[in-house]
């Protein structure tokens, strides 16, 4: 193996939240022994005379042909794996209901390790055929099941940060946990996934939702956040149901995000799902503590809990990353991620209007851009790691998708521009348009 691969070609990815750069004759150089990029280079025509001036005159070099383009990897911030079992099924149900009929049989069944290991490896393996290279999972509440994930993602070479589920109220008898054993198992399994020394892999606090979760838990796995210094995952504001029942239970909270709050769930490393109704004071919320916005638009609009205002949390420098939220959201893939948010926020856009009476109609939905942003960087910020992934910079690893528009569900009809080429992947493209995914360096997934 050589010192480094020089990838020579276009390379798009997103210079600042409104900015795409689209870097034609560009030059990635990756530091094969580390992942990292060693080197970025604008604007190489002669790939020759770049080498024998350079440090990398021995590097293996892959070019990247006309009519492909590297991006960096997607980056989804909510997703349920076990779930995946029933992708699509229940769409006619709103959270609530769904959550008895479909989730809390299918995740009880894993408790049977040998099962979880059958389905998480279909599961993984198709997440990073879409490209999605780095994913934040909730799991089940099974220790052991959990460690099975673990491990399979280790296996297959994903960015992952990995969640056991606490459930200790308001759950079916055949899927609840004692708090104790909760507290317990968690604590085995941040150790569990630390003990690896994997800097991919990440442990992460994931207490469902607040409604099965007691007081008594959440306060211990706030304790263990901090003692373990790991992130944590939760949902928030879903659906009005949803809200209406949490706030009943925690009637000495002031609303939903201060029942997190209250309980030290709010945190610079911490990030929530969906926030579809949230208060103006509760966005503020989420700013002052620096926790970050898990958007979910499919799901949001599958079991039609509502449909989320992203330009609020931006505009109030809230984090927001993408998610798919399978199987609230039916699927697998960050390009409908794109496509969901880009029709959540075409949806604002119609209900700001049609709420003026008369004035003019300011709203402003997501470009393009932003969408991309929002699926890379945005991501990214999310988990506390903008300074590893999101874009090709020097330093930074390379999880990259190799993007080839000939074949799969694209058609060029010619004449098309950089921008068009990169709109024609974003809203027509597949994982049949993935060559190659990478994570840190490593090809985790090709097409042929
Ligand atoms: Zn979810």
């Amino acid at each position: 193996m050589t010192k480094y691969t020089v990838y020579h070609g276009t390379f798009v990815h997103s210079a600042s939240i409104k900015e795409l750069d689209i870097v034609s004759n560009g030059i990635i150089v990756v530091d094969n022994e580390t992942g990292l990029i060693a080197h970025v280079e604008r604007d190489v025509k002669d790939l020759e005379t770049f080498l024998n001036s350079s440090s990398f005159e021995d590097a293996t070099v892959q070019k990247v042909e006309k009519e492909q383009f590297l991006i960096p990897g997607f980056v989804d911030t909510h997703a349920h794996a076990p779930q995946y079992m029933f992708a699509g099924s229940g769409m006619d149900l709103q959270l609530l209901e769904w959550l008895e009929t479909y989730v809390f049989p299918c995740e009880s069944s894993f408790k049977d390790a040998d099962h979880a290991k059958q389905a998480y490896e279909k599961v993984i393996r198709r997440f990073l055929r879409n490209g999605t290279t780095t994913c934040s999972w909730f799991a089940t509440i099974h220790l052991n099941a959990c460690q099975v994930l673990v491990d399979i993602i280790e296996q297959l070479g994903q960015r992952a940060y990995v969640g056991k589920v606490n459930m200790d109220q308001n759950s079916p008898d055949f899927y609840i946990e004692e708090t104790d054993s909760s507290l317990n198992d968690t604590r085995a399994f941040i150790q569990y996934v630390q003990g690896k020394k994997n800097e991919l892999l990440t442990p992460v606090v994931t207490p469902r939702f607040a409604i099965t979760c007691s007081s008594k838990l959440m306060h211990g796995l706030s304790a263990l956040a901090k003692e373990y210094q790991v992130p944590i995952q939760t949902h928030l504001c879903e659906n009005h149901n949803e809200i209406e029942f949490t706030c009943s239970l925690f009637k000495e909270s002031k609303d939903y995000t201060s029942i997190y709050d209250d309980h030290g769930l709010l945190t610079e490393k911490a990030y929530m799902a969906h926030c579809v109704h949230m208060k103006d004071e509760e966005i503020d919320m989420l700013a002052a503590r620096r926790t970050g916005v898990s958007h979910c638009a499919n799901s949001n609009f599958s079991l039609h809990s509502g449909v989320c205002d992203v330009r609020r949390f931006l505009e109030k420098n809230v984090k927001v990353g993408l998610g798919t939220d399978v199987a609230g959201g039916f699927s697998p893939s960050m390009l409908d991620a794109i496509r969901s948010t880009f029709f959540a926020s075409k949806t604002q856009k119609i209900i700001h209007r049609d709420m003026l009476e008369k004035g003019e109609d300011s709203y402003t939905p997501l470009s393009p851009a932003e969408l991309l942003y929002l699926a890379t960087v945005g991501g990214a910020q999310v988990l506390g790691l903008e300074e590893k992934i999101g874009s090709f910079e020097k330093g930074k690893a390379f999880d990259a998708l190799w993007v080839d528009l000939l074949g799969g569900s694209i058609d060029l009809m010619g004449g098309e521009n950089e921008l068009q080429k990169v709109e024609k992947f974003l809203f027509n493209g597949s994982d049949q348009n993935l060559k190659h995914v990478y994570v840190q360096g490593r090809r985790v997934s090709s097409r042929d």
